[in-house]
């Protein structure tokens, strides 16, 4: 039998599915496997085919059916995963520098492996999950972690970009002064940008910017009294699911500022739909609503034939990377038509 395994280096975590010929995920939940990242190339890849193992045995098929694999990891890296020269956050050991993660994998394994970072791949499983795996619809995807990832898909295919950037939602900028209640805020994002969409919409945004700023307005909230305003800003949005007054409006800047960057999109490209997801709406249903509903808030009036573009929320959000990088596989297996690929 003819499978692909997406596989999802995250930066604690490696999230494996796996894909049968008719398209269907053979692991239905999350199957996880701890990541060595940390620990430079030589152990992680190691790591990562250990867990494929596992993986396989998770999926109730023999790892010699896999044929071909979709890696994706966090950025930056270019188009075919060679890792930034710069270094990452979760690619912190030296030899990570310029290292090409994909051909190392697919030289471990024998396998053919395809790249996409992490975003990118999530935003096709949002895509596909929506559209199918045969469309030719246009989607926006912005996934709200610790910065702000997603992808863009037109016509059915990944914007990779000229040097794998492509995608980069979170270092667009927003005319974020439209944003109602946020006067004197200086959003300055860890690339260096003032008010880029990951500088009021990410975690990191919570931690740096909107957290200081609105607790200085709200001076007796208790998360005034914690030391760490890292552990802070993780419980805000647990706090805004509870009706907190403060947590509400730090979520309501992020989903207006969202709002604005998808007005852009929609003059850029006249979606047929956008996706939100990321750990901002791992929440209930009702706070999900909420959200999407503030998101439409801080759009500017659209045109009457496009003010009805459906806004999503990301499906099996947490697996969606793995879930995407096993799609890019397969397509790309099939359009080899079978044919081996060498394996260097
Ligand atoms: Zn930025």
């Amino acid at each position: 039998m003819n499978l692909v395994a997406g596989i999802d280096l995250g930066g604690t975590a490696i999230n494996y599915t796996v894909l049968d010929p008719d398209g269907r995920f053979l692991i239905e939940t999350l199957c996880e496997y701890p990541a060595r990242s940390k620990e430079g190339p030589d152990i992680c890849l190691r790591q990562i085919v250990e867990g494929l193992d596992a993986a396989a045995s998770c999926a109730g098929v023999s790892a010699g059916d896999i044929t071909a694999i979709g890696l994706d990891t966090p950025g930056p890296a270019s188009a075919d995963g060679v890792l930034s020269a710069e270094g990452s956050t979760n690619f912190v050991h030296e030899q990570w520098a310029g290292f090409d993660i994909r051909g190392g994998l697919e030289r471990l394994l024998r396998k053919p492996v395809v790249y996409l970072n992490d975003g990118n791949a999530a935003a096709l499983w949002g895509h596909v999950a929506i559209f199918g795996p045969a469309t030719t619809a246009t989607s926006v995807s912005a996934i709200i972690g610790t910065g702000l990832g997603g992808g863009v898909i037109t016509e059915g295919r990944v914007v990779k970009g000229r040097k794998g950037f492509g995608g980069e939602l979170g270092h667009v900028l927003i005319p974020y002064s439209a944003i109602a209640s946020i006067d004197g805020l200086i959003p300055r994002c860890n690339c260096g940008r003032i008010g880029d969409l990951e500088s009021l919409c990410s975690l990191t945004a919570i931690e740096q910017s909107l957290l200081p700023y609105f607790l200085e307005r709200y001076g007796d909230h208790d998360l005034a009294r914690m030391s760490s305003r890292h552990d802070a800003a993780k419980l805000v949005r647990g706090l805004a699911e509870t009706g907190d007054r403060m947590c509400l409006d730090i979520f309501r800047v992020q989903a207006h500022a969202l709002g604005l960057f998808f007005d852009e999109m929609i003059n850029t490209f006249d979606p047929d739909a956008l996706i939100v997801g990321g750990g901002a709406l791992e929440t209930k249903e009702a706070f999900q609503r909420w959200f999407l509903n503030e998101v439409r808030a801080g759009m500017p009036a659209q045109r009457k034939e496009q003010a009805d573009i459906p806004i999503h929320v990301m499906p099996n959000g947490d697996t969606a990377g793995a879930r995407g990088a096993a799609i890019e596989a397969k397509r790309h297996a099939s359009s080899v038509g079978g044919k081996t690929r060498v394996v260097r």
